[in-house]
């Protein structure tokens, strides 16, 4: 008896691309015989599509083409129709498991989440809450001072407040941090509208840049730090991967290293001390829980070139998926191979605790 799983992917987000990547990879590695595999890619403009399969058009884009676009996909009950898809024939697809492939605005902020829970079909990773407040630099900020998890310095400011006292606000924001200092918009993923100033005028044009992005900016003190990152899997009981170090090959770890040229390297395990790993594998499932997450995050850590310091940087609820991503590799290092993760997780999503 196989379970219908369907794999959304694609988006309106800036990181359409990467979950096309992400999307392929699942679909070549998923069990098939455990799993009837329907594919769903969103397009750039928002269209959803039926797309039956096959990795390499899915990478590539060519789905958007090759989609039949005669099927309906229906998510919501409407009356007494079943939700699932809809095909030419009048046949209802029903569909046991939403697996969403998605990184960015609609997909890992909580909206589709919503969309999921009014299908009332099970999905794959987090609810509503810590998809929307994970997606928030800024929420999440307050978050974690109350839990008590370390966290760079860091102030903040708005479009509607900077743009009244602009002089005042900077005055605030150089009072309160040191250059270097991060520029980021409260809203965003992918190193998009971040960047890293060092005087006042790139302060300025940083925040100017950032405020295309989201009316709420987060500034933060620069440090010189290496970048650790977790994995975490669970519901109730959840458990965190052993933590590998990201090693940007530039300043930072920005869009062009994270998805285009690659150049950065890893180390998995992290090159750390034990104690480090720990305290790391815990402060990522207290992060983890305080946004009540369910199913998967990855949980991003610096810790300060010189004094040692530990400091959370970021939650993401639904990190790169593609096989030589950092979170499928964090667990297949941990014990857990990709397939056999991508079964975990739809267990998990089926789990009426959850
Ligand atoms: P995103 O959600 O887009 O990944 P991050 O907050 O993780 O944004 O920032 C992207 C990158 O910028 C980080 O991986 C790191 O290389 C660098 N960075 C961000 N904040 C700081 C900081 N306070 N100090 C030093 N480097 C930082
Ligand atoms: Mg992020
Ligand atoms: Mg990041």
């Amino acid at each position: 008896n196989k379970l219908n799983v369907a794999l959304i992917f694609g988006g309106k987000s800036g990181e359409h691309e990467v979950s096309l990547s992400s999307a392929a990879s699942i679909y070549e590695n998923i069990n098939k015989d455990k799993y009837n595999v329907f594919t769903i890619g969103i397009t750039k403009e928002g269209t959803w599509l039926y797309y039956d399969g096959n990795a390499e058009n899915i990478k590539n884009g060519k789905w958007v083409e090759l989609a039949n676009k005669n099927v309906e996909i229906n998510l919501v009950p409407m009356g007494n129709k079943e939700v699932g898809l809809l095909f030419e024939d009048g046949s209802i697809q029903k569909i046991d498991v939403l697996f969403p492939v998605l990184h960015g605005p609609y997909g890992e902020d909580g909206t589709i989440q919503g969309l999921f829970e009014i299908s009332q079909i099970p999905y794959v990773g987090c609810g509503v809450l810590a998809s929307s407040t994970g997606m928030d630099k800024l929420i999440c900020k307050t978050i974690y001072s109350e839990i008590g998890l370390p966290q760079v310095n860091y102030c903040s400011t708005n479009r509607w407040t900077f743009r009244q006292n602009q002089e005042e606000e900077l005055n605030e924001i150089e009072s309160k941090l040191n250059y270097p200092i991060f520029v980021k918009p409260a809203n965003l993923g992918s190193s998009v509208g971040i960047s890293k100033v060092t005087n006042r005028e790139e302060l300025l044009s940083g925040i100017n840049e950032a405020l295309i992005y989201d009316s709420r900016i987060v500034l933060e003190q620069g440090i010189d730090a290496r970048e650790i990152e977790v994995a975490v899997l669970g519901n109730d009981e959840v458990k965190a991967s052993i933590a590998g170090e990201i090693k940007p090959a530039k300043d930072f770890y920005d869009y062009e290293d994270k998805y285009i040229n690659g150049a950065s390297t890893y180390d998995i395990p992290a090159k750390i001390s034990e104690a480090d790993m720990e305290k790391i594998r815990t402060m990522a499932i207290k992060a983890f829980k305080s946004l009540d997450g369910k199913g998967l995050s990855r949980v991003d850590f610096f810790i300060d070139k010189y004094s040692g310091e530990i400091f959370i940087n970021e939650i993401n609820t639904l990190p790169g998926f593609t096989n030589i991503s950092m979170y499928p590799k964090m667990w297949e290092a941990t014990g857990l191979e990709y397939s056999n993760l991508i079964d975990k997780l739809i267990e998990l999503a089926l789990d009426t605790k959850k």
